[in-house]
């Protein structure tokens, strides 16, 4: 898939939407297991990409994504904005051939992103984070072939979310809840989701 400007301008500003839209959510999935703030910090981080999104947009999908990365790490607070921001950097990092992106090169620059979401947070698959979403719908996307093969990892990525809520968190703020933070969805694993099912939308409008 080909990246112009007008097209990764309209993938950025769906994800920043998509998050913003659902900031009073994040912030009260978090009230729950956590301090009440990941919609806001979210939407912080978001708001301040949209500010930046023509040159954002004006640079190939890999710089671009780069840039919003390093937005994020600047201007959200918490746990969150370094590990988002370096979430989106290392794909940017990491997409060989920005020019023609197929599904082989954004796997492998997933794997590398959630390799140092796994360092940088020492966290892993069960510890209740978003590292839950990312690491199946990854799985999902790996596995799946086709015409489908979106809708698969949309569905993957909220099953993952709700499987979230029996686990007690091993990481982040919710840890120190312990068993009381079961039953809850994590606040990271939703907006991970979130992110996810944006980005299938809107790349099955456009394959
Ligand atoms: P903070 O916890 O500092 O208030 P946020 O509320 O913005 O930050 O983000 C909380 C989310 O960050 C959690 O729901 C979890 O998904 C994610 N998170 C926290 N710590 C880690 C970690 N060590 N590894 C992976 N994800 C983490
Ligand atoms: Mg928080």
């Amino acid at each position: 898939m080909k990246f112009d400007p007008p097209t990764t301008r309209e993938l950025i500003r769906t994800i920043a939407a998509t998050v913003i839209d659902s900031a009073d959510e994040l912030t009260e999935l978090d009230r729950a297991i956590g301090d009440a703030d990941h919609g806001a910090n979210l939407e912080r981080g978001f708001k301040a990409v949209l500010a930046k999104i023509d040159g954002i947009s004006a640079q190939p999908i890999d710089a671009a994504l780069r840039e919003v990365g390093k937005t994020l790490i600047l201007s959200v607070g918490g746990a969150s904005g370094p590990l988002y921001g370096k979430l989106f950097a290392t794909i940017g990092q990491h997409l060989t051939e920005p020019e023609d992106l197929t599904k082989a090169h954004v796997v492998r620059a997933c794997e590398q992103a959630i390799g140092v979401i796994k360092t940088l947070g020492r966290s892993d698959v069960g510890h209740k984070t978003m590292l839950d979403v990312h690491v199946p719908a990854l799985d999902q996307l790996r596995a799946a072939n086709g015409a489908g093969s979106l809708r698969q990892v949309r569905e993957r990525a909220n099953e993952a979310a709700v499987e979230t809520i029996p686990m007690i968190a091993q990481r982040g703020r919710a840890s120190f809840l312990c068993e009381r933070s079961q039953g809850h969805m994590d606040p990271g694993a939703r907006s991970s989701q979130l992110i996810v099912s944006a980005i299938c939308d809107f790349l099955e409008t456009r394959l």
